[in-house]
């Protein structure tokens, strides 16, 4: 369903919530936000959240419950083995997804620890539309690589194409034959490709995918973790699914999977994740494993109110206008941008709205990070959080040069629920200032660099004073206004 057409003026997205509990904000002043981002190594993720307005780092773990997931959380049957609410998520999981089997494990990334460690070995190459850091970091501890096999189209920040997060047919069989599939342990497909800005797979792509493995024996493993924007874009814009049902279009694509694993973080609007599956083997070859990294298998980390929360909030992502609340809300705020010519990944996917650093500041060079700049920047001029997805969330080369990533994104997560239209159009206000402001920005460098996943503890500081001037430049233009 598009957004709510409006009697005087253009759409909106229209809110299929109210507001039942409320969290106070803090606005803190430009002088505070200076010191707060080099306090911070102008590493966002090592802001504190008192200092922050808007927390548009991730969606993972921050959206919004329902009251119905809330309340269930209250019936939650805690106990270690045997658990009810275990009993409750796994049929929940079995009548959505059609799997028979189900791991639990703490997060998504604990999902995908056991599946390196059960699948990959030295040598192993693992196809996939596009890497996650957490997957790309797990398979590279077990000796394998990831050999992406995106479609061009999904590298071009700009674009109408609907799905940026297919897979190339020919590039997929250009790594199968060049690899061999023996050395191929798995092939995977990542629903909403989180790096690339939320872009979506559609289903027809997802069955050619299919049909490519089945004539070489390789398995099909899907992260789900973007799954519900990803079923909201294949009901809107696959002409083939207008007629289907959320619930018919996830089965669909759960039928073409060997193994689905997740993280509740984002699907489920709870905490936690898992592994499922139909295959009895997959199932006994990874079990062995939760007990060791999770816990006991009927709960694998969770709190067993996460996972009634989960079991609620799965059966709400089959529901239409729960789905399209992110996608509206992104859609908003990318389309507000992109018409002031702000640069931004179009069309808008899941997730967030992503800014494209390397044209909204190309006076700063990629080994000095310009969406890592971007980001501190941001928060200087609204103590608005985002999130680096650019060069600073790759790992340098064996020899310690800088591995440039293909795109230099500023993420700016949209939390399911959590925000209001005001706070979007602030954010927005925020971004066009910045923007008309964006010849002060800067590059940063390294003052404290961590080997791996360094965009996490990593410590940096500003080429220059830019960081000064430009919250000089706030000052003259909004005076003494936040
Ligand atoms: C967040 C995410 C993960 C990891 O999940 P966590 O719960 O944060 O560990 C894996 N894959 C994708 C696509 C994600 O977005």
């Amino acid at each position: 369903m598009p957004s709510v057409k409006m009697f005087t003026g253009v759409g909106i997205p229209l809110e299929m919530h109210k507001v039942r509990i409320v969290q106070k904000l803090r606005l803190i002043p430009i002088e505070d936000r200076l010191k707060a981002i080099a306090e911070a190594g102008n590493n966002t993720f090592l802001l504190q959240n008192r200092d922050v307005y808007l927390d548009m780092l991730t969606d993972s773990g921050v959206n919004a419950m329902s009251d119905h997931q809330l309340a269930s959380m209250i019936t939650a049957d805690d106990s270690y083995a045997g658990s009810e609410t275990f009993t409750r998520l796994a049929d929940k999981l079995t009548e959505i997804f059609g799997t028979k089997y189900f791991l639990p494990a703490h997060q998504g990334r604990a999902a995908e620890h056991i599946l390196a460690k059960t699948y990959v070995t030295e040598g192993s190459v693992v196809p996939t539309n596009f890497h996650f850091t957490t997957t790309k970091a797990l398979i590279t501890l077990y000796g394998g690589s990831v050999d992406e096999v995106l479609i061009d189209e999904g590298l071009k920040t700009t674009s109408t194409y609907p799905f940026k997060g297919n897979s190339d047919i020919a590039k997929l069989r250009t790594v199968i034959e060049k690899t061999g599939p023996k050395k191929i342990p798995f092939m995977r497909l990542e629903a909403g490709t989180n790096l690339v800005g939320g872009q979506p797979f559609s289903l027809e792509n997802m069955k050619e995918v299919r049909k490519v493995c089945d004539e070489y024996g390789i398995m099909l493993v899907l992260d789900a973790s973007l799954l519900q924007d990803n079923l909201y874009f294949i009901k809107i814009r696959e002409e083939s699914c207008k007629h289907k049902t959320i619930r018919e279009i996830t089965r669909e694509i759960a039928d073409l999977c060997d193994i689905i694993y997740f993280s509740a973080r984002k699907l489920g609007a709870a905490r936690g994740g898992g592994i499922i599956t139909n295959s009895e083997k997959a199932y006994r070859n990874m079990r062995v494993l939760v007990p060791l990294f999770e816990g006991f298998l009927t709960y694998g980390g969770m709190s067993v109110r996460e996972m009634e929360a989960m079991a609620v909030g799965l059966e709400e992502t089959m529901d239409e206008e729960v789905i399209n609340q992110g996608p509206q809300f992104i859609e908003y705020m990318v389309n507000e941008l992109d018409r002031k010519g702000i640069p931004v990944v179009t069309p808008a996917g899941g997730l967030g709205c992503h800014l494209n650093a390397r044209e909204f500041i190309p006076q700063v060079p990629q080994d000095q990070y310009p969406a890592g700049a971007l980001g501190a920047a941001m928060y200087i001029a609204g103590a608005v959080r985002g999130m680096e997805r650019g060069t600073l969330s790759e790992q340098r080369n064996p020899d310690g040069s800088e591995r440039l990533a293909e795109m230099e994104l500023l993420r700016l997560a949209m939390p399911r629920r959590v925000f209001t239209l005001s706070q979007v159009k602030y954010a927005i206000d925020r971004i066009t200032w910045l923007y008309e402001n964006r010849a002060l920005v800067g590059g940063l460098k390294f003052v404290e660099e961590p080997p791996v996943l360094r965009f996490f503890f990593g410590r940096l500081e500003p080429v220059s004073d830019w960081q000064t001037k430009l919250a000089a430049k706030f000052r003259a233009d909004l005076g003494d206004s936040l």
